[in-house]
């Protein structure tokens, strides 16, 4: 039912390109998969996404255990015929939102009690529940549950860590459908022992493919590719490795070089809904008064829907104006350039030419956060409280 087979290996990196089958339909990776927390892809059908190319949707197991509840949901037929995507789905265990967004959390080795931030009803996440809720939800790739802890934190990794592994051992045990592949979750924050001890633990449960998370989450992106460069050896060559809420372009071709096959990221949808479209030489914000005349598409050579029918000029117009169809059409274009991103790198992996297409695109493509992620790392350093969106960089 499940299968990951590497088709073939960069020879000046650790990058692969491979095919992931599962039930609901074989990915090539690497593979890029956009965040439909709510069980939608924001302002995007899924006839939309599959006309881009999407593969593999993310959806968010905290979000619709508290509403509309996943028992609904399996009384639907599961995700996808609820949502009417009959392709992959990965859900999340919920713990990252747990530990995110919702509030009065109380932990302890058992479980997590926590309040909605819907509604300030109490639940408790276990890591038997948190199977259960995805086995409802039905996706083909299920998560196991962890705890994310703050990156820098070293005493708070360590108890983390214990926590992780004990309820990653649970989840294995707990799992009653054979129909979805459940994945450990490699945790250790910036810390390399630990990590390197996470991968080495959860390997020795053998699960079908590994993630890597509580990265992207205020770290440097130098912490980040390092942390990936001592992680992804430790993990098993031939499964599938995902490196969980990590998708700006940039990091995506960063993470691939270093062995990663599977990214999900809410940034392309969210940034689009702010007006701000991806391109090879970086992000454009449509708001900007220097695309009030402008007659070229979002990105030129884009085969996208909006990129083939609609100027600059238009687009900035629509996100003046509030018209949700500049939503749509910014969201399905980064979605498009993700979807053509990893194609591109694929091919390059298969021609062997993967690192000078890496450095080519690196030096073309003008990172816009970077500085802004150095000044919460330094705040962080220097013990001040840096506020994070809810929600970080997933769902
Ligand atoms: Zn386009």
């Amino acid at each position: 039912m499940f299968g990951f087979g590497i088709i073939a290996q960069d020879p000046a990196s650790a990058a692969r390109a491979g095919t992931f089958q599962t039930p609901h339909g074989t990915m090539l990776t690497p593979v890029f998969a956009p965040v439909g927390t709510q069980a939608t892809v924001k302002t995007l059908t899924p006839r939309d996404l599959k006309e881009v190319g999407a593969s593999l949707v993310l959806a968010n197991t905290y979000h619709l255990y508290l509403r509309p509840g996943t028992a609904l949901i399996a009384d639907f037929g599961g995700l996808h015929s609820f949502m009417g995507w009959a392709g992959p789905i990965l859900t999340d265990s919920g713990g990252f939102q747990v530990f995110s967004l919702a509030q009065m959390r109380k932990l302890d080795a058992g479980g997590v009690t926590f309040r909605s931030h819907v509604d300030g009803s109490a639940h408790r996440f276990t890591p038997e529940s948190a199977v259960t809720a995805q086995e409802e939800l039905g996706a083909d790739i299920i998560m196991c549950l962890d705890e994310c802890a703050d990156p820098l934190d070293r005493a708070y990794n360590e108890e983390a860590l214990a926590r992780t592994h004990a309820w990653a051992a649970r989840c294995k045990e707990a799992q009653r459908r054979s129909d979805q592949a459940l994945f450990g979750i490699v945790q250790g924050g910036v810390f390399p022992d630990l990590r390197m001890d996470s991968a080495r633990v959860l390997r020795a449960l053998d699960f079908p493919g590994y993630a890597i998370g509580g990265l992207s989450v205020g770290e440097t992106k130098a912490e980040m590719y390092s942390i990936l460069e001592v992680t992804v050896p430790e993990l098993p060559s031939d499964k599938p490795r995902y490196l969980m809420g990590v998708g700006a372009p940039e990091d995506v071709v960063e993470g691939v070089s270093r062995g990663v096959d599977i990214f999900d990221c809410v940034l392309p949808t969210r940034v689009a809904r702010n007006g701000a479209v991806f391109s090879r030489a970086g992000r454009l914000n449509l708001r900007n008064a220097q695309y009030i005349r402008d007659p070229l598409p979002l990105e030129p050579g884009c085969d996208c829907y909006g990129c083939q029918h609609f100027s600059r000029a238009y687009m900035h117009h629509l996100f003046r104006a509030g018209e949700v169809l500049g939503l749509h059409l910014a969201t399905l274009h980064n979605v498009r350039f993700m979807v053509r991103l990893m194609g591109e790198i694929r091919a390059h992996i298969e021609a062997g030419t993967f690192s000078r297409f890496s450095s080519e695109f690196l030096a073309a493509y003008r990172v816009p956060n970077q500085e802004v992620r150095h000044a919460h790392h330094a705040a962080r350093r220097r013990g001040e409280t840096v506020v994070l969106k809810p929600g970080g960089r997933r769902g």
